[in-house]
């Protein structure tokens, strides 16, 4: 059996762990990252965290096969560097040669997204799959492309951006600065925003009461909530989000043709409220639905540990 190291880098904590090479989890391990000391210091913990999860698990570097970090932001795979990580203050460093300087090991870099959409082919809801699109509902629309096991991230190995193809040109603005993104539509951001505004325009809708008639606490659960006590107001911002959502998930579809959609972040703890009504438009809105099998769409299931098994599987996914 070959034993791999995976570290999530978050702007939070550093969160490493030790997979096998069929993908279970033997052990994490995570320290605070405290962005602000620099590069070479948060470095140098995660190396230092490297070896500290290792030993928990009852090995040495000496077992482990290669390193895989999943960043925050856009990584060059051929460089081996971060060109850009906003949350850590990162820009064009070689993380993968400094890294590889403490531990002497193989050093592969991906971006978080991408990571966890390998992490739920590898051993969640995607186990046997081998391609998937994975959208993960956050504050924006993270996303990740499997193609063949394997990360798809373009022809400069920079990654992919599902979150911020134009679905409605010239549309609601969106956190990159640009209009109608698919993430400006379909993130837990837009869904709040959606909310916000039919509040407003149905002064007698269950969603104030669901917020305690204060709509600076809408959330992305308060228009699911107040639909699920039958609140008209409610069901349509759900079903307009829904409709948003399986719009531009069948854009990705067609261009890719996964075996399988992977529904990630908060949003997809609603799980059929948003699955079941979601694969029903997809039929609807997919191309050539009534003609071959089309892909469904599931809930991830393996949380924030398909960071760590995605970037330790990395090497592998490579090989
Ligand atoms: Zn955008």
């Amino acid at each position: 059996m070959r034993y791999f190291i995976g570290v999530d880098l978050g702007g939070t904590n550093i969160a490493v762990g030790v997979v096998n090479e069929v993908g279970e989890l033997l052990g994490k391990y995570s320290v605070p990252t405290n962005p602000s000391r620099g590069f070479m210091s948060v470095v140098k913990d995660m190396a230092d965290a490297c070896i500290v999860v290792a030993e928990k698990v009852g090995l040495t570097l000496d077992d482990i096969t290669s390193i895989g970090v999943g960043v925050p932001g856009a990584v060059d795979t051929r460089e081996n560097s971060v060109v850009l990580a906003v949350n850590l203050d990162w820009r064009g460093v070689p993380l993968g040669d400094e890294l590889n300087k403490y531990l002497d090991k193989p050093v592969y870099l991906g971006n978080d997204a991408d990571c966890a959409a390998l992490g739920e082919i590898f051993s969640g809801c995607a186990k046997g799959c081998s391609s998937a699109v994975m959208i993960t509902i956050g504050t924006g629309i993270g996303g990740g492309i499997i193609m063949n096991k394997k990360i798809f991230s373009g022809c400069d190995g920079r990654g992919t951006e599902p979150g911020h193809y134009f679905m409605i040109f010239g549309g609601d603005t969106c956190g990159c600065g640009k209009k109608g993104c698919f993430e400006a539509y379909a993130s837990c951001t837009a869904l709040i925003r959606q909310t916000k505004r039919s509040m407003l325009d149905n002064p007698s809708s269950k969603m104030w009461d669901v917020c305690n008639k204060n709509i600076d606490t809408v959330n992305g659960r308060t228009a699911f909530d107040a639909a699920k006590l039958g609140d008209e107001a409610a069901l349509a911002v759900v079903d307009q989000f829904i409709t948003y959502l399986a719009a531009g998930t069948a854009g990705l579809v067609n261009i890719f043709r996964p075996d399988i959609v992977i529904i990630g972040g908060g949003v997809s703890n609603e799980g059929p409220y948003l699955l079941d009504p979601l694969n029903e438009k997809l039929l609807t809105l997919g191309y050539g639905t009534d003609l071959m099998p089309y892909p469904k769409a599931v809930k991830a299931t393996l949380g924030n540990d398909a960071g760590i098994i995605g970037a330790a599987l990395l090497g592998f996914s490579e090989e």
